[in-house]
């Protein structure tokens, strides 16, 4: 299984002592398992009808050993959470590519199956896991029990960044982008090594939007992306800021990858990449508009 690791140190340390709180566990009247096999809950059906109808999309919420990696010790998502996490993913994410990409581009090429996992999965150097994905078409989103909606960074990184990064490789995977996108850092390529290899804000200035970008050319398209519609026009070019600092070329580098991408996505996938992020930014800063528990068919 092809595991796609991100680096947080920071993140870890803030929230590995809270992930250890009895406060975090699910609540335990709350069963995370089916009993009712082969009968569909009320949340099954509205799941069939947001995500597999129109998607062929499947949510998995309740636990299945099988569907989670078993070198971590993990904890089922709760209930409710689930429910949050199922609107949240349809609002932000499935309704906002809906908004700008062509009728049946969500159907085709949307990942198939997305599961839930209440904790985070850490690694003994710092690193926790944020999600996993199998060829694009399974993810795995961790810390649902964590989900807090009054923090658009936390939402944006812990669950729809990686929803964004791996969709965003199943579009590569089928039509790839020009080498000249592979030549804009070149040589600046870490490998294995992005982990450890930049300081504070390096990466920017060495043309990088995230240390993981900076792993191979695959990894800082999908990361471009993924992070481009989850900034602010403003916070976007703070970075852009920060990578212009000493003189260094990390925004012509930014820029001149961002132009590739923004072709790319209209020439090939018929989205206006700025349409899209605007939609998505509009509809997370409406998401207390949003009835997020509901279920029920309308
Ligand atoms: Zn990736």
């Amino acid at each position: 299984m092809k595991k796609i690791i991100y680096h947080l140190l920071l993140v870890a340390i803030l929230f590995v002592p809270a992930s250890c709180s009895e406060d975090d566990q699910p609540n335990p009247d709350v069963s995370v398992v089916s009993i009712e096999e082969g009968e569909m809950s009320e949340f099954d059906k509205y799941l069939e009808h947001i995500f597999v109808e129109p998607y062929n999309l499947r949510l998995v919420y309740k636990w299945v050993d099988i569907e989670s990696d078993m070198g971590y010790q993990l904890v089922p998502a709760s209930y409710k959470n689930s429910v949050k996490m199922a609107n949240l993913i349809k609002y932000v994410c499935l309704d906002a590519y809906a908004e700008v990409s062509p009728d049946d581009f969500l159907k085709k090429y949307f990942p198939k199956m997305i599961t839930l996992i209440g904790s985070g999965a850490y690694r003994n150097n710092g690193t926790m896991l944020l999600g996993t994905a199998e060829s694009g078409l399974k993810i795995a989103l961790y810390k649902v029990n964590d989900l807090n909606l009054g923090n658009i960074n936390t939402l944006y990184a812990y669950y729809f960044r990686t929803i964004f990064h791996e969709f965003s490789h199943i579009l590569h995977q089928t039509i790839d982008y020009t080498t000249d996108f592979d030549r804009i850092s070149g040589t600046n390529y870490v490998g294995e090594g992005w982990n450890s290899a930049w300081g504070r804000n390096q990466c920017y200035q060495a043309g990088f939007i995230s240390n993981y970008s900076s792993k191979e050319p695959n990894e800082d398209f999908v990361e471009l992306i993924a992070h481009y519609i989850t900034n602010t026009p403003a916070s976007w070019e703070a970075k852009l800021v920060l990578a212009e600092a000493d003189g260094a070329e990390g925004r012509q580098k930014l820029n001149q990858k961002m132009e590739i991408i923004r072709t790319y996505m209209k020439e090939f996938w018929d989205i206006d990449i700025d349409a899209l992020r605007d939609a998505i930014q509009s509809r997370v800063n409406n998401l207390q508009q949003v009835d997020l528990d509901n279920i029920t068919i309308e």
